[in-house]
């Protein structure tokens, strides 16, 4: 297996620079900034507020790769700040109405409302906000209380010795596409801590790596995900101020029953529209493209018409772990925590992980700080973290959707019956531990696929390319691919015949090429073209290549998307 070998391109130097801090945080998002803040917090309240706090981020400010709905249930924040309000913390909106849409493929709506819109679509008392000014003003808190937050330091490998994890080395800058160091080659540094978070969102590669190797995910179901496709709208003021603090899910089309996903729409303010699409990666069809069935999606007359003389504002994609609790790594060992998305902390009844993140690092910043008072930063020690996590709102929450997700494996009705017993059985539902398997399992041979695509225009039904300059993804294309693909000769010789190279289809970014004379049609070339300045970080490839093969590791610090407020 691949990922029990780290894949990195990093370069061979002699002698790297080391830093030393006693605790590092790897990914400056809800989950990583909370943790920081609690942790430096709770080590003033033992007289230990010297000890140092590192926080690096890949994106080149704190953010700017960061892709959310946004509707926050506020109960992680204000427990990391009470006043959160009162300081000033950014909100679009209070959420004002909520509701279902159920879309039918002859255009049709049914909107459910009240006691009719499912429990765990109720959003009343939860906040729509923009994750990018979240973070933003979580880093400004982090760095008024002392703690080092490093924007543009990718990490790239995780230093062991063992199974104990001693920090992380970034990525070396400078290095050309053919591993060469170019004449501005600057190394990476080695950050050793005595505690190691890792705060890496969805599909963090670290924690892959980190997962396989200790194998933290051994008694667990294996994590399965979502890719939610996203678009930011400026719509006319009217309409705009009509749907600011709605709330307004959808299910139906363009999937009807043939999958597990839907659609979002949410009312910011100047006159912004928050929309989008999440469909489950164990979807079976080999043409999956997510990006086309938003597309769809965003041609039913019920939202076309919402966003009818309006502008796109950005685009961006990213994927969404739906595993819940049964799915949960081990989180904690010698030397480390695993934090937020990277743990599985989302609740998929919901969409909402930004309450469970920040709840995580909390738990994980009272753990690190205990075994640093003890002088003792083993598996042992940080086990705490594990068992305040059981003890806390965050692991009942997950514990009552603990069989969600898989239910749905059975088909949409079976899910939707198991869902209601669910409701009744606290979480538990006709099973009392349901299963599940890797996403790209679930993918059948190519003669097999059904869908297609939609027919693009210039307004609203853009196509991927012209979506993808609204993401505002670039990299330094003079550097070794960030989209390592292991064995191409997979690609040609068995994807192509069983799969039809499913890449193509499944990445919202257009990364991965097979022009028209591939090698299905008797054309030598040895893979994929990959157009990595393209990729918005997703890591949806990662995830559903069926055999495996495609490994998505750090860029140059700096390289991908250029969100703003996604
Ligand atoms: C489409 C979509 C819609 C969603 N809607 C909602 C919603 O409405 N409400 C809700 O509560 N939740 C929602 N979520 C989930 C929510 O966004 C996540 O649960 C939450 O952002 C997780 O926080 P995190 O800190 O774990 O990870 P992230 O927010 O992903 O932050 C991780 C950070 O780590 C950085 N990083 C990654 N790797 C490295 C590295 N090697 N070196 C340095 N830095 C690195 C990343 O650049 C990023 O800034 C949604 C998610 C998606 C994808």
């Amino acid at each position: 297996m691949a990922a029990l070998e780290q894949v990195s391109w990093q370069v061979d130097v002699p002698q790297r620079e080391e830093l030393e801090v006693d605790v590092l945080v790897v990914g400056a998002g809800p989950a990583g900034l909370a943790c920081a803040i609690e942790l430096k917090r709770q080590l003033q309240t033992k007289g230990l507020g010297d000890k140092s706090i590192l926080v690096l981020e890949k994106a080149e400010e704190v953010g700017r790769h960061i892709l959310s709905g946004a509707v926050m249930d506020p109960r992680g924040l204000a427990e990391l700040f009470p006043d959160w309000r009162e300081r000033g913390c950014p909100v679009e909106s209070e959420v004002k109405f909520d509701c279902l849409d159920v879309l039918w493929a002859n255009g049709k709506r049914t909107r459910l409302t009240g006691w009719m819109t499912p429990p765990a679509l109720h959003n009343h008392g939860n906040y729509i906000i923009s994750l990018y000014k979240l973070v933003g003003w979580l880093k400004e808190q982090a760095e008024a209380l002392g703690i080092d937050v490093y924007p543009g330091f990718a990490a790239a490998e995780i230093l062991f010795d063992g199974s104990r994890v001693l920090g992380v080395q970034t990525r070396d800058a400078g290095v050309d596409k053919h591993q060469q160091p170019k004449p501005n080659f600057q190394p990476g540094m080695n950050i050793k801590a005595g505690v190691t978070v890792f705060a890496e969102g969805t599909r963090g590669h670290l924690a892959k790596h980190l997962i396989a190797r200790l194998e933290l995910g051994a008694a667990q179901n294996p994590q399965t995900w979502g890719a939610g496709v996203k678009e930011l709208w400026e719509v006319p003021p009217e309409r705009g101020a009509a749907l600011l603090g709605h709330v307004i899910h959808t299910v139906g089309a363009p999937i009807g029953l043939d999958g597990y996903g839907g659609g979002w729409v949410y009312g910011q303010k100047e006159n912004r529209l928050s929309l989008g699409f999440v469909i489950g990666l164990n979807h079976h069809d080999a043409r999956l493209d997510p990006h086309a069935l938003f597309v769809k999606w965003k041609q039913h007359p019920a939202i076309s018409a919402l966003l009818t003389g309006g502008k796109l504002v950005r685009y961006g994609a990213k994927t969404i772990p739906y595993g819940g609790y049964w799915a949960m790594p081990k989180l904690q060992g010698d030397g480390f925590c695993i934090v937020g998305d990277s743990a599985g902390f989302l609740n998929s009844a919901r969409l909402k992980g930004v309450h469970l993140g920040i709840k995580s690092g909390l738990l994980a910043a009272h753990a690190i700080a205990g075994a640093l008072e003890q002088s003792d930063t083993s598996g042992a020690a940080l086990a705490r973290y594990t068992e305040l996590f059981e003890g806390s709102w965050a692991k009942a929450e997950l514990w009552r959707v603990r069989n969600f997700h898989q239910a749905f494996d059975s088909g949409f009705f079976a899910g939707v019956i198991d869902a209601a017993v669910q409701q009744l059985t606290g979480g538990r539902g006709l099973l009392a531990r349901r299963t599940s398997h890797c996403d790209h399992e679930s993918t059948r041979p190519v003669a097999q696929a059904r869908l297609d695509k939609p027919v693009y225009n210039d307004t609203t039904a853009l196509d991927k390319l012209t979506d993808v300059y609204w993401s505002g993804a670039i990299h330094d294309e003079d550097q070794p691919p960030h989209l390592v693909v292991r064995d191409p000769s997979i690609c040609v010789e068995r994807c192509t015949q069983e799969f039809g190279n499913p890449c193509q289809h499944f990445c919202p970014a257009g990364v991965y090429e097979w022009p028209a004379g591939h090698p299905a049609n008797g054309d030598k070339r040895a893979g994929p073209i990959i157009n990595a300045s393209n990729c918005v970080h997703c890591k949806t490839c990662d995830i559903a290549d069926p055999y495996q093969v495609i490994d998505w590791v750090a860029p140059e610090a700096g390289g991908g998307p250029k969100y703003v407020d996604m």
